[in-house]
């Protein structure tokens, strides 16, 4: 199969099904210094687009061959350059999978790209900066972009989808690690009300020479962000602790910052688990799923 890949279980999403619009090379408007593709100018067109249905017939084959949570559009590079997406997008929604589309957000200011990407189930759009210093740093766009149009454009990308937008920083040591790039975040993302706001840092070896910060960086940057469903994809024990909260902190700390169960499992005390188990016997905590993450989140 030319054109689809897994389904891998990820952390983020429960077990996804990938579809890649650019298997043959990076097609791509950034140039991430932390992207684990090959480093590559950066261009704002798809040369020599596969067809729609080279594409949806294989999907059709997977489909029915495996079993996945969600169907998740993405690229070697930006899955909105490809230019017949809308249509591509109407086949798949035949399907009755939940569709998921990866996109580093550099077209969410167009519109016909907003009404192509609002009939998905789940968007998760990439925001690493608000500085445009930091932006250019970091993601490298081509010529053009612009850190204030995408965030204008998510703005109003939010108004019309009704679906689960996820946004993602990916914090690279020494660039956007900053508590002060992530209250500038942090401001933004009231603007934007997303339903999700994923942190995770350099995992894979990256295009240029950069590292990644450790888990407890990103839950210390974490504290910045107010009321979000924040995940910190964690794999291993970490020294982040949230400790010795009375029962009053806790509801305090989780009517503003929900959750998750990967939270509930690495990051509490054995005092404050205590009291978050209790909470949950006495019915005060409100469970929500985001794109496949269950988040708790007492009742305000
Ligand atoms: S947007 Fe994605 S594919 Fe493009 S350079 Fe950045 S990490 Fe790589």
């Amino acid at each position: 199969m030319k054109y689809i890949f897994g389904p891998v279980a990820s952390r983020r999403f429960g077990m996804s099904l990938g579809i890649d619009l650019s298997p043959d090379k990076k097609r791509c408007n950034f140039d991430c210094i932390y992207c684990e593709l090959s480093p590559a100018k950066p261009v704002n067109n798809y040369d020599n687009p596969p067809k729609v249905d080279d594409i949806f017939n294989e999907v059709k084959d997977a489909v029915q061959k495996y079993q996945f949570d969600v169907l998740t559009v993405t690229s070697n590079g930006e899955p909105t350059l490809y230019p017949y997406l809308d249509e591509l997008i109407g086949k798949l929604k035949t399907l009755n999978k939940k569709l998921l589309i990866l996109s580093n957000s550099s077209t969410i200011m167009k519109k016909e790209i907003q009404n192509s990407l609002k009939k998905l189930d789940i968007v998760k759009l990439s925001l690493d900066a608000v500085s445009p210093n930091i932006f250019k740093k970091i993601d490298r766009p081509a010529k053009g972009i612009d850190i204030e149009k995408i965030i204008k454009g998510m703005i109003e990308f939010r108004k019309i989808y009704k679906g689960e937008l996820i946004i993602e920083i990916l914090v690279v040591k020494g660039i956007n690690d900053k508590d002060e790039e992530f209250k500038k975040l942090n401001k933004v993302l009231a603007d934007i009300k997303p339903d999700r706001v994923d942190i995770s840092t350099i995992d894979r070896p990256p295009a240029y020479n950069v590292e990644g910060v450790s888990i407890e960086k990103l839950f210390e940057l974490a504290e910045n962000i107010k009321n979000q469903n924040i995940f910190i994809p964690t794999r291993d024990k970490i020294n982040y602790k949230i400790e010795n909260l009375t029962k009053e902190e806790l509801i305090e700390t989780l009517k503003k910052r929900p959750f998750s169960e990967s939270d509930v499992k690495n990051i509490l005390d054995e005092h404050t688990l205590k009291i978050f188990n209790d909470l949950i016997k006495e019915n005060m905590l409100e469970e929500i799923w985001v794109g496949g993450v269950k988040f708790y989140k007492a009742y305000v």
